[in-house]
């Protein structure tokens, strides 16, 4: 856990050029104390900037975890998978802590099929609709290097499988 030593104070967002958010994540978190207040920390920049969500490399930690904040419940997720995507898409804006005043448009399946590892390190299967579903989507696009501009401008595949 060297790689994520940081004292709380210093978490900040990565400036969107950061090669980081450009490739994928390989690392797991190890689930220590530390971990846990990386994770307090996360979720109170995600409040103060308003975000719903927040990926490890948006912060500049090259590892497969990613949280949820959304409608008073708090996820953590950690090596996610997705199982499979419903059928059905949807157009929504999306935001993204990145990339701060950016909205854009994006077609995604509506519902996904998920298995991750929560805080307590339990694997955990389950489905999300709607909007939990669109965070998923796109803070697992960031574990795999997938920012929302690649998402709007090209035809990024929608393959279930690891980040
Ligand atoms: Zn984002």
């Amino acid at each position: 856990m060297s790689q994520t030593a940081l004292p709380l104070s210093n978490m900040k967002l990565i400036h969107y050029s950061d090669v980081r958010l450009h490739k994928p994540c390989g690392k797991l978190p190890e689930i220590n104390t530390e971990f846990e207040s990386i994770i307090k920390d996360m979720f109170k920049l995600t409040k103060e900037q308003k975000g719903l969500g927040l990926a490890a490399p948006q912060i500049g930690l090259e590892q497969r975890f990613f949280i949820i904040n959304h409608g008073g419940q708090k996820i953590v997720c950690i090596d996610p998978e997705i199982i499979s995507f419903s059928k059905q898409v949807i157009v929504l804006e999306e935001g993204c802590l990145t990339y701060p005043d950016q909205y854009l448009n994006i077609t995604r399946p509506m519902g996904v099929k998920v298995i991750y590892t929560d805080i307590k390190g339990k694997r955990v299967k389950t489905r999300f609709h709607e909007m939990k579903s669109r965070i998923f989507q796109h803070e697992f696009d960031h574990l795999c290097g997938i920012t929302f501009f690649d998402r709007a401008q090209s035809e990024v595949k929608f393959n279930a499988g690891v980040a």
